[in-house]
């Protein structure tokens, strides 16, 4: 398949852009720098892998360009992670989409890690455009993503366009997803570069993944910011917000709306003027879609299908206790521990009577954690688990559960501990119970080993 046009001028625009060491050139045919030069942003944010909208707000973006060649397409970040097509792919999916839907620039967001920061290269390298962010760091201290700032010269005005993530991402993935990273302060880190960012811009734009009160905060602490392009808190701003001067914007979420910005630049005064914004409901059955992205998302959806399709038991149906009760059944038998512990919060459906497919078994185990056995004190074992144990049970033997990482990442609020034992297999929990299913065709333990159960109490929570 040859590569679509825009692909072409995507790639040449880098090209030209790692010529000239930062600066890229949007629009060949760029009218001479005149007062009230006129630029237009489009913009996203928080995708989360929903890309069924991706050719209609493509589509969009296309047209708002050739009504206004000084456009830039910018994406807020939160790419990946939501739909089995992100999770099934890694994410590596989404990146190609975007660069087929032509965008210039995308923020990295909290969910960019949630394979680990390692991947972040692999999605730069995947997309056609640069991944901004000024203040996260490798264990290394490398920077993450491609640049911290790219320089966008659009009908002569050069806008400078800066990337910032929240500093929670430790809180906000698995921690070993984050390992050793380090987050600058989003206020400091434009404290630090907005100066410098001026010295070789007209527009300063921040695109950021840090929720629309840090971006409001970042307005208020930090001088000389023209807009804020947001993302991460999924905030519907119909019209932008103006704080200390700084017009800030988001546009909710899953390609639902897409933001476009007016704005003319004057170089006498050197302030931006006539400045819109508004936020376009996509509605992909109604709207235009653009066909090369359509194809590609097609051909994607269709190696999803092809995945999830495979029948691997049959159930008589199960509720998400029963569901509780077989899976920690699977977890203990493959790590051949003294009892499993599945959250209740992690079960997110219940299975039908009928066939298994490999699509039920994902969205009963939607997260993407690993297989983790802990060691405790009897006495540290949450009553829950030591009715698994029965007779067996002495407060005062040292006990294995096998587990799920996000479990063990909070033993403090399952078991009251901080120090157990842990040994991660690195095995993703979903595909090893998709394994045993298929093995035993259905989620049935084998006779007499169901010893947990059916109605036990975990801990209250939420996810
Ligand atoms: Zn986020």
């Amino acid at each position: 398949m040859s590569p679509p046009l825009r692909n072409v001028s995507v790639m040449l625009r880098r090209s030209i852009a790692l010529a000239l060491l930062g600066v890229i050139a949007l629009t060949a045919c760029a009218s001479a720098p005149q007062k009230g030069q006129r630029v237009r942003i489009v913009h996203t944010n928080d995708l989360h892998g929903h890309v069924e909208r991706a050719a209609a707000v493509a589509a969009v973006a296309a047209q708002q360009r050739r009504e206004e060649p000084n456009t830039l397409f910018l994406d807020g970040g939160d790419c990946i992670s939501g739909t089995p097509l992100s999770t099934i792919f890694q994410g590596r999916p989404i990146f190609e989409i975007m660069s087929a839907m032509g965008y210039d620039a995308a923020a990295v967001g909290n969910h960019e890690y949630d394979h680990g920061w390692e991947l972040i290269e692999e999605f730069r390298e995947l997309a056609t455009f640069p991944l901004l962010c000024a203040n996260a760091r490798d264990p290394e201290g490398k920077l993450l993503a491609d640049k911290e700032y790219a320089i966008f010269e659009t009908g002569g005005v050069r806008v400078g366009v800066i990337g910032l993530i929240t500093a929670g991402v430790p809180s906000l993935t698995q921690k070993k997803c984050s390992e050793g990273c380090s987050f600058e302060d989003p206020i400091v880190a434009a404290r630090r570069l907005v100066p410098q960012v001026r010295k070789l811009a007209d527009v300063i734009v921040l695109l950021t993944h840090c929720g629309v009160q840090t971006d409001a905060a970042i307005a208020g602490a930090v001088e000389g910011i023209d807009l804020i392009v947001g993302g991460h808190s999924h905030t519907e701003l119909k019209t932008a917000l103006n704080v200390n001067g700084t017009r800030i914007v988001q546009a909710k979420s899953y390609f639902e709306r897409v933001g476009i910005i007016d704005f003319a630049w004057d170089p006498e005064t050197r302030k931006i003027t006539d400045f819109t914004s508004r936020l376009v409901t996509i509605d992909a059955d109604t709207m235009a879609n653009d066909p090369t992205v359509k194809e590609l998302v097609d051909t994607w959806e269709e190696k999803v299908d092809a995945q999830v399709a495979e029948v691997i038991g049959a159930s008589s149906g199960l509720g998400k206790k029963q569901l509780r009760t077989r899976i920690e059944h699977i977890y203990k038998e493959l790590l051949d521990c003294d009892c499993g512990y599945q959250n209740m919060g992690g079960i997110r459906a219940v299975i039908a009577s009928g066939d298994i497919r490999i699509r039920d078994v994902w969205t009963v185990l939607p997260f993407d954690n690993t297989l983790v056995k802990l060691t405790l004190p009897g006495n540290k074992l949450h009553a829950y688990a030591r009715k698994q144990l029965g007779d067996r049970f002495d407060p005062n033997a040292e006990y294995t559960i096998a587990t799920n990482s996000y479990v063990s990442d909070q033993q403090e609020k399952y078991f009251k501990v901080t120090d157990a034992k842990v040994e991660d297999t690195g095995l993703l929990m979903r595909d090893e119970v998709v394994k045993w299913v298929r093995k035993n065709a259905g989620f049935k333990p084998k006779t007499g080993s169901a010893t947990s159960p059916e109605r036990g109490a975990g801990p209250n929570e939420k996810r």
